[in-house]
Formats: C-alpha cells, structure tokens, sequence
C-alpha cells in the first residue's frame, strides 16, 4: 500500500474516533514502521539493481569471449563456412569463404546462396536435392567465384534454428585434388592408347612376320617329304625346328601383348576334351620321340568326353606346359593327366597335370618362373633358349579362367604343373567313333582328289605352299589374287570350296564373302574357310560374322587343311 493510501486510511478513522490517545499512538507507530518498510524497500531496489547491472555485465563479457573464441575458430579454420536463413539469404561467412569465393564478406552479405551455387536456380533446389542424397558425407558442387565461375567444392550443411540463422553451410575448395584426378585418367588414357597402339602395331607385325615364315615352315615341310639324303633331311629337320620355334617366340610375345592389353576373350563351346587333349599329347610326341622320352596321356574314365569351354585357350595352356616339360626332360616320361575331383549338378571340377621326369626347379626359384621373362638361370636361355613368357601367359590364362597354376617339383626329379577348372557339362552326346578318336566326317587323302578349290591368295609363296599340299591330294585347283577375282571366277564356274585369305589389296576377303553371302546367286552358299596369319581370336571371329564357315590360320599345318576341307565339304 502506497503512503498515501495509507494516511488518506488513517484520517477517516481520525473522523470517526477523535482525539483517542491510543489510535495517535498507534498512528504514530505505523508511521514510523511504514518509514522503516521504506527504507528497506529501497535498499533492496538499489541492491537488485547493482546485482542486475553485475550479472549483465558478467553475462557480456563471457558473451564477448564466446564470440571472439568463435570467431577465431571461424577465421582459422580452412573451410569456407556460410549461415543462412531458410530462403538462403546470407547471413555471415567466414575469412575462408571469402578467400575460397574471391568474393568480399560485403558482397556475399548482400547476395544469397543461389548466387554462390553454380547449378542451382534457388537455394530450396538445392536443399531438396541435398536431402535426397544418402552420403552426405562427399557431395561434390560448383560454386561461383569473383574469378572462377565454377570452383569443385565438397559441401555439407545442416540445419540450425537461432534467431534469423537456419542453414550452415560448409565447403571445402578441391580444385587440386580434381587436378591431380584428372592428370591420373589422362595418363591411365594415355597408357591405354600406347599399349593400344602396341597391340595394333604387333598385331600388324605378326602378319609380315607370319606370312613369310609361312613359306619358309610350308616350302621345308615339301622338301622334306620329298628328300631321301639323310644328310640334306638332317640338315632340313634343323631349318624346321628353327622357324618352328621362331613362330613360337613370335606368338608368345603377341599373346603375352595381348594379355596384357586385356584383351583375352574365352569362349564357351561343347567341345570333345578328351580328343582335344589327346591331340594336344599326341602333337608333342614327336618331339619326346626324338629325346626318347615317352610322352604319356592318363583319362580318368569317371569323366563325360564332352564339355563346355574354350578348347583353343586350354590347348595353348597345355601345349606350353607339355612343351616346356619334353625341354626340361632328358630321360623318362612326360605325363599329361586329367582328373575328375568334383561333379557338380551342371558343372565338373576338372584337375589338369603334366608331370614329367626332368631336370626340377629349386624350391626358391618356383616363384618366379612364373614372371614375366623370367628363367630360373642364364644357362638355362643358352642351353635351352625360350624366352621365359611361356608360364607367364600360362599363370594368366588360367587365372583369367578363375583358377590358379600350382607347382610341385623336386630338384633333379621332376616337375609336376597342375590347374583345377571348373568346367559346364555338354548337352552333347558322345558317340562311339568320336570316343575311339575317329573323326566320322573326315575324307581319307583319295576321297580329297578332284575336289575344285578357288585358292584366293595375293602372296605367290603362300599360294606356291597351299597349291604343292592340294596337288599333292590331286585337288583341282583354281588361284584367284584379290576379292574381285574370286568373285568373277565364282560366278563363271562352281566350285566345291574357297580358302579366303583375309588380308588382300583391293577387295578383301571379308568384304568378298560378304558379298557372296548377300548375293542370292546360287553360289551364295559355297563353304568358305578363311586363311589367315593373325594369331588374334578377334579375327577369327570377324571371319566367322562375315559369313565364313570356319578358319585355318597359317603357316598351314597339312593334316588340319585336310581335315577342315573334309568337316566343311561334307557339312555343306
Ligand atoms: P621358356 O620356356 O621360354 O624359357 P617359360 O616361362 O615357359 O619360358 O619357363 C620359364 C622357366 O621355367 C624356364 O626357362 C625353366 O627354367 C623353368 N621351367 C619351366 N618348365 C619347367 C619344367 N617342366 N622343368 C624344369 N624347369 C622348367
């Protein structure tokens, strides 16, 4: 109650009881109390007041402190870090951004963040596509710089609701790291394309080198059929053991060329395994026989005849690793075995080993035989040349093929190399004939005489070597030089069958058969094997899609010139 109140309370009561001693005594007291109460009360407005003013100055101080603390942080801090409200208008940016922007702190206050972001018309846009985004950890954008238009940042934002601020934005500039990304795909680009070129310039080399070797390989095997001196036969053996094991080096390095390129393509066709290895064997008996080493096939009789895979990759793995143990064997037996290990429902387990007899690798240098260009010793490469790809390209192929080459060997015992492959079971029947080795549609030499062959081929040795082999089987042969001729001489007179050579100047031969297959002339179905010098699967399958029957790549070997005739006379 105000004093006022009080004393206008005190002087009715007066009115209605004057002059009592006690009520002026008691006025006089209350009074005197209410004075008291006075003086207190102002004691405390003045000792609130105080307290207040020290509290809000304690309070300003440490919020001086919190904000200097963060506003250190702030400007040492690398990232550049932007608050806005939820429209994206800017409501403060540190020294990082301005220096990451090239922008002043004045002209980004006075813009909002659509501004700063290249790609987006507003900054909800953004947002909307920043949530959607599951890590949000490395979201790549450009922003826009006073010099650079599109600076690469990693962004991130979260959202913060104080006073006007929702948004903070956090970015970090990676200009360099996107340069240093792009120098790597440019060099990795670059590396393609050179090993790219490598290829093609191998690939074309191999042709040159192939199709003289071709003569040379073709024009010994004539004269040795036809020698009788056992001096001069010797003297021959050596040449084609020479240009054999040149045409051996020439592949291994295009094929380990090749492998490294990546270019390896595996196909997945029935095929006979067991005639296929047995052949594999019986190629390299002639060479065991020479040493008198006796070079064994072992079957396991529990597996079908018939599988799915690629019999032309397995014969190279094989033919390498039987080839390199009738080198390394100088007395005993080269084995080739193979197993069944596990019969699956629509799959075989399949374990391939060639054990032989010879000279054995040392325990620490089992290893790296396996490398590139590697052999276990110099007198190795004198005693026994090579170039030490072989196994290379062995161990790729078949890891290429999900496995793995293992290798057993005690020093001056033996060697045993083996793979496990995991191989499709073949629909296919097998039949009696095929299970004895016998081809049932191959023509004996005599059933070849009379046949009409066109011989397209523009190098005169090659033809010189093919037209000796077709004469000798007393084969009726016509030479046409280019596609054009074949194709005029295919349209006067009908043959049987053409071997196409693929490389020709001014029509080539899949340009020729391309032609023939489209010509709706009753010759448009003639067989025709393609005769090739590349060693590349690719041109076989380009030969194939052109419309050709099958593929004979040279120098030709005569007994699969003999046996693709027969297969394609009799098919067609
Ligand atoms: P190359 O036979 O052309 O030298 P490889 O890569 O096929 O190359 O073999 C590499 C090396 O491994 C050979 O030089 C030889 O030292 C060793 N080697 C390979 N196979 C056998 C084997 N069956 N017995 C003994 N040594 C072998």
């Amino acid at each position: 109650m105000s004093k006022n109140l009080l004393e206008k309370q005190i002087e009715k009561i007066r009115e209605t009881y004057p002059e009592s001693e006690f009520l002026e005594r008691l006025f006089a007291q209350i009074n005197d109390s209410y004075e008291d109460f006075e003086k207190v009360q102002k004691l405390k407005d003045r000792s609130i007041r105080m307290m207040s003013q020290e509290m809000l100055d304690l309070y300003k101080t440490a919020q001086k402190k919190n904000e200097a603390f963060i506003a250190t942080i702030l400007g040492t801090i690398v990232d550049g870090i932007i608050t806005c409200d939820t429209y994206g208008r800017i409501v403060a940016v540190n020294s990082s951004a301005e220096h990451i922007l090239g922008r002043k702190e004045k002209n980004l206050l006075e813009n909002d963040m659509s501004n700063v972001l290249a790609d987006f018309d507003s900054f909800n846009e953004f947002i909307e596509q920043y949530d959607k985004v599951e890590d949000q950890n490395e979201i790549e954008v450009f922003l826009s710089g006073k010099k650079q238009p599109r600076i690469p940042c990693e962004i991130s934002v979260s959202k913060f609701e104080i006073d006007e601020v929702s948004y903070i934005v956090i970015f970090r500039d990676i200009t360099e790291r996107k340069k240093q990304e792009a120098a790597i795909i440019e060099e990795k680009e670059k590396a393609e394309k050179a090993s790219q070129a490598k290829a093609e310039f191998l690939s074309t080399m191999s042709h040159e080198i192939r199709t003289p070797m071709n003569s040379i390989v073709g024009i010994t095997n004539i004269l040795i059929g036809d020698e009788t001196d056992p001096e001069k036969l010797k003297l021959l053996d050596t040449l084609k053991f020479s240009s054999e094991h040149l045409l051996v080096l020439i592949n291994d390095i295009l094929d380990f060329s090749k492998i490294e390129a990546g270019k390896v393509e595996f196909e997945n066709i029935d095929f006979n395994l067991k005639r296929t290895v047995r052949n594999i064997v019986e190629a390299c008996k002639f060479k065991g026989d020479e040493k008198n080493i006796e070079v064994k096939f072992d079957w396991d009789e529990k597996l079908s005849n018939h599988v799915k895979g690629d019999p032309s990759r397995l014969a190279q793995i094989l033919t390498n690793l039987i080839g390199n143990a009738v080198k390394f064997t100088e007395k005993g037996s080269v084995t080739t075995k193979v197993t069944l290990l596990e019969e699956k429902e629509v799959s075989n387990v399949i374990r391939f080993e060639v054990i032989d007899t010879g000279i054995g690798i040392q325990k620490e240098k089992q290893s790296m035989i396996f490398e590139s260009f590697s052999q276990t010793d110099s007198y190795t490469t004198r005693k026994y040349g090579g170039t030490g790809l072989g196994l290379a390209i062995t161990k790729r192929l078949i890891e290429l093929q999900h496995s793995k080459v293992q290798l057993e060997s005690e020093y001056g015992k033996g060697s045993n190399f083996f793979f496990d492959l995991e191989m499709d079971k073949s629909l296919e029947k097998t039949n009696e004939q095929e299970e004895r080795g016998v081809d049932p549609s191959l023509l004996d030499e005599k059933q070849l005489a009379g046949l009409s062959i066109l011989l397209v081929e523009d190098n005169p040795l090659n033809q010189f070597v093919a037209n000796k082999f077709l004469d000798k089987w007393k084969c009726d042969v016509e030479v046409a030089e280019n596609g054009f001729q074949a194709i005029e001489q295919i349209e006067k007179k009908e043959f049987d069958i053409v071997l196409m050579d693929l490389q020709m100047p001014e029509k080539n031969g899949f340009e020729a058969t391309a032609e023939i297959r489209s010509s709706g002339q009753a010759y448009k179905d003639i067989p025709i094997i393609a005769l090739t010098a590349s060693a590349f699967m690719e041109e076989k399958n380009r030969a194939l899609e052109a419309g050709m029957n099958d593929f004979i790549s040279k120098p030709f070997n005569p007994k699969e010139l003999h046996e693709k005739i027969s297969k394609n006379i009799i098919v067609n």
